[in-house]
C-alpha cells in the first residue's frame, strides 16, 4: 500500500521536517521507527494517530518501522492481546516485515547493562518501601533525600542485584535504582528505579524472570538496540527525555536514537486510555473490546470504518505539539466521506409499513433495474422484484399530513425509488390498537420508472421493498457511547456516568431487498435515505441478516447540540 500518496499536499509536519533535515545532512539516510504497543488491551484511534506516524514516516521516506510490543508488566499484559494488536496493525494497511520484536527479548542484555551501570558505581539496590522511597523523592519546589543505601560498595550492590534475580527477596523489599541526581529539578532524574521485583509468570519468558526493568530504563536501551533513528512519542515523556539520554550515554549502546514528542489525540465524546476502555468491557457496559460503539480499531472496523478512512481521518488531524481537541465529526466524516463513493446504494425498510396496491395484478411480478451508484455508472445495475405488496418506511405515510410532508397520505401520490408513482386511497387499522396496519394504495402504470407522460410533477420519492420478497433482518442503530463531550472533565464524577443510554437501538423487524443475500461479512451499503451499514461480522448469518449503523447520512449531533 502506498501511503505516501495520502496527504500529498499538506506541508510536512514538524517531525517529517526534521527526517527531512536529517536525511540531507546524511545523519540518518534511513529512519528507523518503530510502534511501540504494551500489550495490556486493545488499540484505540488514538494508537492510530501513532501507527500513520511511525509507519507513514518509513513508507514515505524510504526508511523502516519496527513493530515492538514493550512488554515487561507481567501482571497486566496477555499473548491475547498481542495478536489482537497485531491484526489490527495489519488490518490498517500497515506491515512491518520481519521486525517483529518484544522487549522482552532484551531482558538478558537488559540485565547486562544493570550490572554495567553497577560496575560504574551508577546504580544501587535500594531497600526504602514504597512511602520512605515517596518522602525520600522531594516534591517539585523541594529536592530529594539520597537513600541511605546509596552509598552500597560495587560488590555488595552486584551481589544484591544477583540474589533479587535469583528470587532470594520478597517483592517490595529491594529495587535497584540509576544512581543520578536527587536534588535535579526533574523528579524523573533522582534515581530512579531500574528493577523492581514482580513474581508473576510473564507470557513469553514464562518463570524465568523475577525482576522486571521499568518503562524508562527498557524504553530507551530498547529503541538503541534496534538502531531506531527516530523515537516518536507522546508529549507527557518530554519530562522524561533527560532520563533517555542519560541511559543511552551512560551505556555502550549500538545507536543513539532520538526523542521527538507529539501532541496525542483527545477526540471528545469518548474516553481514551485502554484502562477505561477495559473498565466497560469487565463491567458490561459494552460487549466487548469489538464493540462496535467502542472506538477501539477493532469496533471501528466492526462498526464499518475502512483502514483508508482511519488513515485519512489521521491525516486530516496532522501533527502537532500542542495538545488539542478533535471534534467527533471530523471522524464520522472520514466514513462518511469513503463510504459515499465507495458503498453500493440499496433499498431497506427499517420501520415497515405494508402497502397493498390494489391495481396491481395479484401474482405479478417485474424485474426493475436499478443503479448502484447514481453517481458512478462503473458500480453497475442490480434488479429489484417489485409486487403487489410492498413495504415502505412508517415515517414516510402520515394518515392527515401537513401541507410540507411531501411524502405518503391519504389522497397524496409518490414516486416509488425506480419504479412507480402510488396515490394512496385507504387505511387499514388495527381494531383494538387503532395502529395503522396496512395502506391501500393505487398505482399509475404510465410512471414506469419515475415519470408522468402528462408531464405532472411529485415532489417525494421514498424506498420500498417487494413484501414477498424482501429479506427480513435486525439492524442495529449505534450512536455516541457517551452523551457529553468530555466523560473526563469532572474528576469528581465517574466517567460512566456519562454514557448515552440510547447508544444501542435494535431494530428486529427490518425488511431489505433481496440482492442482499450474499454480502459478505464486514462490507457496507448504503440504505437510501437512511445512513450507511455493514453486515455484522460476528453475529450475522445468511439467513439472519444483522446490518450495523456506520454512520448516518448527515451530521445528526450538530443540530442537537445547536438545540
Ligand atoms: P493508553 O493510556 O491508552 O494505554 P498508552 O500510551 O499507555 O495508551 P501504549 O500501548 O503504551 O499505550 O502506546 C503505544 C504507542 O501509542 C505509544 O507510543 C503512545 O504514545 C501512542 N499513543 C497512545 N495513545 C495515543 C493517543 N491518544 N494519541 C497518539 N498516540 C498515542
Ligand atoms: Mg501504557
Amino acid at each position: 500500500m502506498d501511503t505516501s500518496k495520502e496527504n500529498i499536499d499538506k506541508p510536512l509536519d514538524f517531525i517529517r521536517q526534521i527526517v527531512t533535515e536529517d536525511q540531507k545532512s546524511g545523519k540518518h539516510t534511513t529512519p528507523i521507527t518503530r510502534f511501540p504497543p504494551e500489550p495490556n488491551g486493545f488499540l484505540h484511534i488514538g494508537h492510530a494517530k501513532s501507527i500513520c506516524l511511525n509507519f507513514g514516516i518509513a513508507a514515505e521516506f524510504d526508511g523502516r518501522c519496527n513493530m515492538r510490543f514493550d512488554d515487561t508488566n507481567p501482571t497486566k499484559e496477555e499473548a491475547e492481546y498481542v495478536e489482537a494488536i497485531k491484526e489490527d496493525v495489519q488490518w490498517l494497511g500497515f506491515d512491518w516485515g520481519e521486525h517483529l520484536y518484544f522487549s522482552s527479548d532484551y531482558f538478558e542484555t537488559l540485565y547486562d547493562y544493570a550490572v554495567e551501570l553497577i560496575n560504574k558505581g551508577l546504580a544501587y539496590v535500594c531497600c526504602l518501601n514504597a512511602e520512605e522511597m515517596r518522602k525520600y523523592r522531594g516534591t517539585l519546589t523541594e529536592p530529594g533525600k539520597e537513600s541511605p543505601y546509596r552509598s552500597r560498595s560495587v560488590e555488595e550492590n552486584l551481589e544484591l542485584f544477583a540474589a533479587m534475580k535469583d528470587g532470594k527477596f520478597e517483592e517490595g523489599s529491594h529495587v535497584l535504582r540509576a544512581k543520578i541526581d536527587m536534588s535535579s529539578p526533574n523528579l524523573n532524574m533522582r534515581d530512579p528505579i531500574i528493577y523492581r521485583i514482580m513474581k508473576a509468570t510473564h507470557h513469553r519468558t514464562g518463570d524465568a524472570w523475577c525482576i522486571y526493568p521499568m518503562y524508562d530504563y527498557t524504553h530507551c536501551l530498547s529503541d538503541a538496540q534496534e538502531d531506531i533513528t527516530h523515537s516518536l512519542c507522546t508529549l507527557e515523556f518530554e519530562d522524561h527525555r533527560p532520563l533517555y539520554e542519560w541511559f543511552i550515554q551512560t551505556l555502550e549502546t549500538p545507536s543513539q536514537p532520538r526523542q521527538i514528542e507529539f501532541a496525542r489525540l483527545n477526540l471528545n465524546y469518548t474516553v481514551m486510555s485502554k484502562r477505561k476502555l477495559m473498565q466497560l468491557v469487565q463491567e458490561n457496559h459494552v460487549e466487548g473490546w469489538d464493540d462496535p460503539r467502542m472506538l477501539t480499531i477493532s469496533g471501528l472496523r466492526r462498526r464499518g470504518y475502512t483502514p483508508a478512512s482511519i488513515r485519512d481521518f489521521c491525516g486530516e488531524i496532522g501533527v502537532g505539539k500542542r495538545e488539542s481537541w478533535i471534534d467527533m465529526t471530523v471522524l464520522e466524516n472520514s466514513i462518511r466521506n469513503d463510504l459515499n463513493v465507495s458503498a453500493p446504494r440499496v433499498l431497506g425498510v427499517l420501520d415497515p409499513l405494508k402497502v397493498v396496491i390494489t391495481n396491481y395484478p395479484e401474482d405479478q411480478v417485474e424485474d426493475i433495474e436499478a443503479k448502484n451508484h447514481p453517481q458512478n455508472p462503473d458500480m453497475g445495475t442490480r434488479t429489484l422484484p417489485f409486487s403487489r405488496e410492498i413495504y415502505i418506511e412508517r415515517f414516510d405515510f402520515m394518515e392527515n399530513p401537513p401541507k410540507k410532508f411531501f411524502r405518503l397520505g391519504i389522497g397524496r401520490e409518490v414516486r416509488l425509488r425506480y419504479a412507480y408513482f402510488i396515490t394512496c386511497q385507504s387505511v387499514v387499522k388495527d381494531e383494538t390498537t387503532g395502529e395503522i396496519i396496512e395502506v391501500h394504495c393505487t398505482y399509475d402504470p404510465e410512471t414506469y420508472g419515475g415519470n408522468a407522460p402528462d408531464g405532472r410533477k411529485v415532489k417525494g420519492t421514498i424506498h420500498w421493498v417487494s413484501a414477498q420478497h424482501a429479506l427480513p433482518c435486525n439492524i442495529r442503530l449505534y450512536d455516541r457511547l457517551f452523551a457529553v463531550e468530555n466523560p473526563d472533565a469532572d474528576k469528581e464524577v465517574d466517567f460512566k456516568e456519562h454514557l448515552n443510554p440510547d447508544s444501542l437501538t435494535t431494530l428486529k423487524t427490518c425488511m431489505v431487498e433481496p440482492s442482499l443475500k450474499d454480502l459478505e461479512p464486514g462490507s457496507c451499503v448504503q440504505f437510501e435515505r437512511q445512513g450507511y451499514f455493514c453486515v455484522d461480522s460476528k453475529d450475522s448469518k445468511a439467513d439472519a441478516l444483522v446490518f450495523n449503523r456506520t454512520v448516518g447520512l448527515r451530521d445528526s449531533w450538530a443540530k442537537k447540540k445547536k438545540k
